[in-house]
């Protein structure tokens, strides 16, 4: 099959296509990339669709390149295209990076002189050590466990397709490091990025890492480790035989929100490693970080207090820490992921409420913008001005991409009552109570009618209404939810 070209720019919308592989092994995904919209257009799914190997020549991923190529967006690129038409970074920026010509592209091998993906996006498997609230058993063994044993079944609402999906693929966990070792690890490979679950408490991951090095590939490779900071294990030292080193931080808020979201982590610990990374391995030449902060229901009335605290943290503490010795390695960014999923997205929060969000993220940015001295200080400490940093690595660019995530808001009761099942859900199984965190939680329970919504919802969530029902008709004066009433 001959290439055909996008009649306008002859350049695909994205690269990644034609250079990128994304294997979710436990879920049986194989995809281009971690950004695709599985909802909206499914990745291929191993087994299904074809054997793993048949992926990257497959009709699949020849109609999303060609698509790509024609100028088209495909359905799965649904989330980089809401970044986009608002003029924020996506993922496309990365996968343009890739040094592979466009003049090699194709659409039955991606690309002619590899006729493999060069990029790599490896997720083995669930082992993890925390359960955080917008994350699924997919990611987490303790949420794997929780959608099995919460005892009013809302994980088992939430999560049935994919609780029965993982034990079946669990079975295939050997094939799965099979097809990554024997086709998808070669000499070509200029990038790898790791994830879980928790890869540094991972074995099958510290496999992965040894063969790379075993083979001498390593020293040719990137390496890009998402981690949760709750070690900084001997996993670290396999690190050094790398090219570069590119660590992602998943941390979501700080302080006490950052503890109701990534139960059972603890804050003070988890800033402590990212500070001692900070200090022993930031400084070497070609490692870098960035953090990745999900934005969900459960984080927005706190705002102010734990943006202030990362933003301090990463704009002040970090530069102060890292300082000249390891200047150039100061370019990594607040990626802020807006969650998705019912139970967590924004979505469920009452309209009421927006105003006051929106007003308190103004008023911060007056306050913790580029021009806040205490980050200008420590830029000057290590030589670079204001006008030096790119706006999209700015304090402003996360306030306004806060700003933006919040304006876009819509109300949506189904989310309302997922966000009410799941934080009951969480209370019951992990004993932690969001109306601590603020008292307009306690609000958004009130605001739903327990009838209408549990008989409203019974088809979609059986488990939890059988569990209101019975509770309902052994006394009629029981609440599900907490009130204020
Ligand atoms: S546009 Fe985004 S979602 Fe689509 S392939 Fe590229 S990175 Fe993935």
């Amino acid at each position: 099959m001959t290439k055909k070209l996008n009649k306008n720019t002859d350049k695909p919308i994205c690269n990644a296509p034609f250079t990128s592989a994304y294997y979710f092994g436990l879920r049986g995904n194989l995809g281009f990339c971690c950004s695709w919209e599985d909802d909206k257009q499914p990745y291929y799914k191993v087994n299904k669709d074809g054997p793993p190997e048949e992926f990257w020549t497959s009709q699949y991923a020849q109609d999303i390149r060609q698509q790509m190529l024609n100028g088209e967006w495909p359905e799965g690129c649904y989330n980089c295209k809401w970044h986009e038409d608002r003029g924020l970074e996506s993922d496309i920026d990365m996968f343009r990076k890739i040094p592979v010509d466009v003049k090699d592209f194709d659409v039955v091998h991606g690309n002619t002189t590899h006729k493999k993906p060069v990029y790599l996006d490896y997720r083995p498997d669930n082992l993890c050590n925390l359960s955080c609230i917008q994350c699924s058993p997919g990611n987490s063994t303790l949420i794997e466990d929780f959608g099995d044993n919460e005892t009013w079944g809302i994980g088992q609402d939430t999560w049935r397709g994919s609780l029965k999906y993982i034990k079946e693929n669990k079975e295939r966990f050997h094939e799965i490091e099979y097809f990554v070792n024997e086709h998808l690890l070669h000499q070509g490979l200029l990038q790898i990025k790791l994830l879980g679950g928790e890869p540094t408490i991972n074995a099958g991951v510290q496999r992965t890492l040894k063969h790379l090095i075993d083979n001498d590939y390593a020293k040719d490779i990137r390496l890009k480790v998402t981690t949760n900071f709750t070690n900084l294990n001997k996993t670290y030292e396999m690190f050094s035989h790398f090219k570069e080193v590119h660590i992602t931080a998943s941390i979501d808020g700080a302080g006490k929100t950052y503890e109701y979201v990534r139960h059972p982590a603890k804050w003070k610990a988890v800033r402590k490693n990212l500070l001692t990374f900070m200090e022993k391995y930031l400084v070497k030449p070609g490692y870098s970080l960035s953090l990745n902060t999900c934005i969900m229901t459960h984080m927005a009335f706190t705002l102010t207090d734990w943006l202030s605290e990362l933003l301090d943290l990463w704009f002040c503490e970090r530069i102060r820490l890292v300082g000249v010795k390891g200047r150039d390695n100061l370019w990594g960014s607040i990626m802020l992921i807006p969650v998705t999923e019912l139970h967590s997205s924004i979505n469920a929060i009452p309209s009421k409420f927006i105003d006051d969000i929106l007003y308190e993220l103004e008023t911060l940015k007056k306050t913790l913008n580029r021009r806040n001295k205490k980050f200008v200080d420590a830029m000057d400490e290590v030589g670079f001005k204001a006008e030096d940093w790119k706006y999209t690595e700015s304090p402003e660019y996360t306030i306004d991409k806060l700003i933006k995530v919040f304006q876009d808001h819509k109300y949506d009761e189904e989310a309302h009552y997922a966000w009410a099942v799941m934080a009951m859900a969480q209370h019951n199984f992990k004993n932690c109570d969001i109306t601590k965190l603020d008292p307009r939680f306690l609000e958004m329970f009130d605001m739903l009618d327990e009838e209408t919504v549990f008989t409203k919802n019974k088809y979609k969530f059986p488990g939890s209404y059988k569990s209101w029902k019975e509770n309902k008709e052994k006394d009629p004066n029981f609440k599900f939810f907490p009130s204020n009433k």
